[in-house]
């Protein structure tokens, strides 16, 4: 097999690096550092010393203020951070992870949920590392369930305190990242109550360090001891024992307590409130989407190069085959690199639509004294959860995939994948379970839930759904720029289209989205007037999260497809048209049962879509490689041997070897 000399790969980059191309060259400079290179066998205790010592030359480089605003010496550039972040996760992903916790959710808590005391106060030493903290929400009773958290804080008007308490072992603080060693202070979610009366939860600060490590007084600190990975961060537990502290720790920007214990806030219904808080902190979503995709980048480009030399049956020496010739190695990583590049596209959109969304600090405040909310922050909210769900199923699966692709050489450790198995495999769960996170993209397409009920309220959601016409929710999946593409489409119950025209393509997707929201209004209303409408709802779970991973695959097609849009006509745009025709054809394919129990697709039609991914797989056969370089990692981070140039020479001499 040849490879393509035509498509260059170079090329093909710029088009991937889009808007924040220099973020991306900066990372790529990052991984080729010494001090960044890639490790593994360490026992947890050097790991962790690693991974602190790596924190502490990001700061020294100056790569970890880019996201906070200037005023406070930041580099007011969101899309360029998060950009960043996710290429960090080419390599170190314990060090990625810890600088998720302090800069991303601690930092996000009190940029987001402070106010200007707040920010004075602590985001110059936050941003340098001066002062490292964890982000507390989960407990071990309640993880997905957040708005449930026990931790109390009672205001006591006496001493113009707060009393931080862990009522009983459940409620204790679990899974906490920086806390069983580094974290000095921690963002605490815990219910309030003011005046005897119960507010909801909000967030505090609560120190549980000092300078000199020790925990502070009341504070108890456990460590949550060896993980399956990311063993480079230190999780931990906290208990606190009527802890108090100042008044001015409530992160007040969207609720106070006054001095007398009076209870304010702009925001009446208390699960709208919490909601507004936590929508503020959707950056920690789209950033690990984005880390998703770039560890399923390193995993294809090691087993792609692999596939590239490593030779298996069909004669001796030259005549032996190589196995990314054969049709089965093909399917098992080109559909998902195919994958890949949508998710890719469509997390550039994510990362610029949030880059565009987020209010600055300066941005003047509307009727109720907040920032006006942009309508997009709404579509962005549902559209992370879902990209973030099949993004990181995206990369627990490929991952997988490349390390059998690799054969017993990717069990090895010097190979990378197992590692990379390892401490991905928790992306599914936290930054929110994923099967939690497809639910909150059903609701928002069914009911725009925010504004009328709580996250996972089922009754309210059958109720509203009941009073809802079908014609209106079901419009909300079509729109935006989907049904402008679809304008001149006629729709066909049959299998008229040509399965490699796009129209077609899209037409299939947007009519499954459709048709399982459309059927999914229907039975929930059903629910309104059921004796027992949780297991009328509960009935249909499975139908919420099929309509959910419909409507994402959407999301993912439309990115591919507005992003071909941008390329000029010539061999990259072939190429990429390529790729998209496979991940369409493999997502029709995938789902192809469902499809054709729905009319529409035939038998014979069916057939022809497998025949066609067949097609496509050996069609982009020659340009793997090339479609693995455009990543532009630099082999500093791909960094296992069976993926480097040396490679090729080991393989070529044990053919000579053998003959
Ligand atoms: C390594 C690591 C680091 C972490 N770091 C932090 C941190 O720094 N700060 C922090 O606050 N938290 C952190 N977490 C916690 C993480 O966010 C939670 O683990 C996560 O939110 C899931 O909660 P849970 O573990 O209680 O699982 P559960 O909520 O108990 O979920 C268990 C299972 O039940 C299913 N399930 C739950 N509810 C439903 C439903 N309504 N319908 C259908 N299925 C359902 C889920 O899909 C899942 O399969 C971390 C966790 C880990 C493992």
């Amino acid at each position: 097999m040849t490879r393509s000399t035509a498509v260059s790969a170079d090329r093909l980059r710029r088009h991937l690096d889009g808007r924040f191309a220099s973020s991306r060259e900066r990372a790529r400079e990052l991984a080729k550092d010494p001090r960044m290179a890639v490790t593994f066998g360490r026992d947890s205790a050097s790991q962790r010393a690693q991974t602190l010592d790596r924190l502490g030359t990001l700061v020294e480089m100056g790569r970890t203020q880019g996201g906070f605003p200037s005023r406070y010496g930041g580099g007011d550039d969101l899309g360029g951070w998060v950009t960043g972040f996710e290429m960090l996760a080419l390599g170190d992903l314990s060090l990625l992870v810890k600088v998720g916790v302090q800069f991303g959710l601690f930092g996000g808590a009190v940029l987001h949920l402070g106010t200007e005391a707040h920010h004075r106060a602590y985001l110059d030493d936050l941003m340098n590392g001066r002062l490292l903290g964890c982000f507390a929400m989960t407990e071990t009773g309640h993880g997905s369930d957040v708005a449930a958290v026990r931790t109390t804080a009672t205001y006591d008007p006496a001493t113009e305190e707060f009393v931080v308490h862990t009522p009983y072992e459940a409620a204790r603080k679990d899974y906490i990242g920086n806390a069983a060693q580094d974290g000095r202070m921690a963002a605490v979610f815990a219910q309030l109550t003011t005046g005897a009366e119960p507010k909801g939860v909000h967030p505090f600060l609560v120190p549980i360090r000092t300078a000199a490590g020790e925990p502070v007084p009341g504070v108890r600190i456990e460590d949550c001891g060896h993980k399956a990975g990311l063993n480079g961060v230190d999780n931990g537990r906290l208990w606190f024992d009527s802890v108090r502290i100042p008044r001015g720790n409530l992160l007040n920007r969207y609720a106070d307590v006054a001095a007398d214990g009076t209870y304010s806030t702009p925001i009446e219904n208390p699960t709208r409130r919490f909601f507004t808080m936590l929508g503020t902190l959707v950056q920690g979503r789209i950033s690990v989407s984005g880390a998703a995709g770039s560890a399923t980048k390193v995993a294809l480009a090691i087993a792609i190069r692999y596939g590239e030399v490593r030779r298996q049956f069909g004669g001796t020496g030259d005549d032996e085959i190589v196995i990314l010739d054969y049709l089965g190695h093909q399917r098992k990583l080109l559909p998902a690199l195919a994958k890949t590049y949508a998710i890719h596209f469509a997390q550039g959109e994510l990362v610029s639509l949030l880059h565009d969304t987020t209010p600055s600090l300066d941005a003047p405040p509307g009727a109720n004294g907040l920032p006006d909310e942009d309508p997009r922050r709404r579509e962005l909210e549902a559209r992370a959860a879902g990209v973030k769900a099949i993004a990181t199923w995206h990369a627990t699966a490929t991952i997988q995939a490349c390390r059998e692709a690799c054969g017993g050489a990717g069990y090895l450790s010097e190979n990378r994948l197992p590692t990379l198995k390892a401490d991905t495999d928790v992306f599914t769960t936290f930054e929110g379970d994923n099967t939690v996170l497809l639910q909150l993209v059903s609701k928002e397409l069914l009911t725009g839930f925010r504004d009328h009920f709580g996250e996972l309220d089922l009754m309210g959601t059958a109720r509203f759904v009941a009073d809802q016409a079908v014609d209106t929710i079901v419009e909300r999946v079509g729109g935006r720029r989907f049904l402008q593409k679809l304008r001149d489409v006629t729709p066909t119950s049959t299998d008229d289209g040509a399965i490699f025209d796009h129209d077609w393509q899209l037409d299939i997707f947007e009519w499954r989205a459709k048709h399982l929201l459309e059927t999914l209004a229907k039975r929930l209303r059903n629910a309104a007037g059921a004796d027992d409408p949780f297991a009328v709802f509960n009935a249909a779970q499975d139908h919420l999260l099929a309509t959910a991973r419909a409507h994402i695959d959407n999301v993912l097609l439309s990115a591919f497809v507005s992003a071909i849009e941008q390329v000029d006509d010539g061999p990259e745009r072939e190429l990429l048209v390529t790729v998209c025709d496979l991940f369409a054809l493999s997502t029709i394919e995938a789902d192809r049962g469902w499809i054709q129990e729905h009319g529409r697709l035939t038998a014979t039609r069916s057939k022809a879509v497998i025949a066609a991914v067949n097609q496509l797989c050996s069609q982009i056969r020659p340009h793997a490689s090339t479609l693995i370089d455009a990543f532009g990692i630099p082999d500093e981070a791909i960094a296992a041997p069976i993926a480097t140039g040396a490679e090729q020479t080991r393989q070529d001499e044990m053919r000579v070897s053998s003959q």
